[in-house]
C-alpha cells in the first residue's frame, strides 16, 4: 500500500462505484490477476436509509447522496424541468433505488439475441435471474416461512 500523496499505478481504473462499476470491479477482482482502482464521487453507503427497503424516499432528494439533475425544459413537458436524480454514493443509483424487480418477456430477450447480441437470449437471462433469486432474494424470505414458501416466491419472480 502506498502512502498518502504518493502516486499509485493500477492496471484498471474504474470511474464510478455504482451498479455497473462495482460489478466490473468485482468480476476483475475475482479473476485476481490485476490491481483495480474504483473512483467514486460520493460517500460510502453507510446511511441507514440505504439499507432499509423504501428508505430511498428519505434520500432521493438529499444532495449529499444524489446528483440533483433536471431535464431541460421542453414543449413536450409543458416547459417544466423534470427531476432526473442519480445516485452519488457507493452503489450509485442502486443505493437509492426502489428495489423494484421486473423480468422482461421471453420474446424480448430472444429478439435481442436474434439481432446478434450473443448471450442476451431468454435461456441465458433465465440462468442469471435464477442465480439472483437464489443468492439474493430467497434468503430475505427465509424468515417469513412457512407463510410464504420459497417456492411461491421463486415462481412469482421467475415465472
Ligand atoms: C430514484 C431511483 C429509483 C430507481 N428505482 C429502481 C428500481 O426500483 N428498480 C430498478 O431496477 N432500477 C431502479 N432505478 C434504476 C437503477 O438504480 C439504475 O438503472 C442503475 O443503478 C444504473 O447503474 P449505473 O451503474 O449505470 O449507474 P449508477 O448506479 O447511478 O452509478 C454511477 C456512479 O458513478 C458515480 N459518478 C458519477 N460521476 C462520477 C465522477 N465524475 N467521478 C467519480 N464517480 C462518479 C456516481 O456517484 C455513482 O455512484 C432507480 C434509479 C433511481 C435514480
Amino acid at each position: 500500500m502506498a502512502r498518502m500523496g504518493q502516486p499509485q499505478v493500477f492496471d484498471t481504473v474504474i470511474v464510478g462505484g455504482g451498479m455497473a462499476g462495482s460489478i466490473v470491479a468485482a468480476r476483475l477482482a475475482e479473476a485476481g490477476d490485476r490491481s483495480i482502482c474504483v473512483i467514486e464521487a460520493g460517500p460510502p453507503d453507510r446511511h441507514p436509509w440505504i439499507h432499509i427497503p423504501a428508505g430511498y424516499i428519505k434520500l432521493v432528494y438529499n444532495p449529499a447522496y444524489t446528483f440533483p439533475f433536471k431535464t431541460e425544459p421542453g414543449p413536450g413537458i409543458a416547459g417544466r424541468q423534470i427531476a432526473t436524480v442519480q445516485g452519488r454514493v457507493l452503489g450509485g443509483s442502486s443505493s437509492i433505488n426502489g428495489f423494484n424487480y421486473n423480468r422482461g418477456q421471453r420474446a424480448d430477450y430472444d429478439t435481442w439475441a436474434q439481432r446478434g447480441n450473443r448471450g442476451w437470449g431468454y435461456a441465458e437471462e433465465y440462468a442469471i435471474s435464477r442465480h439472483v433469486v437464489d443468492a439474493l432474494v430467497l434468503p430475505i424470505f427465509e424468515g417469513v416461512r412457512p407463510i410464504l414458501t420459497l417456492k411461491v416466491v421463486a415462481r412469482a419472480l421467475l415465472g
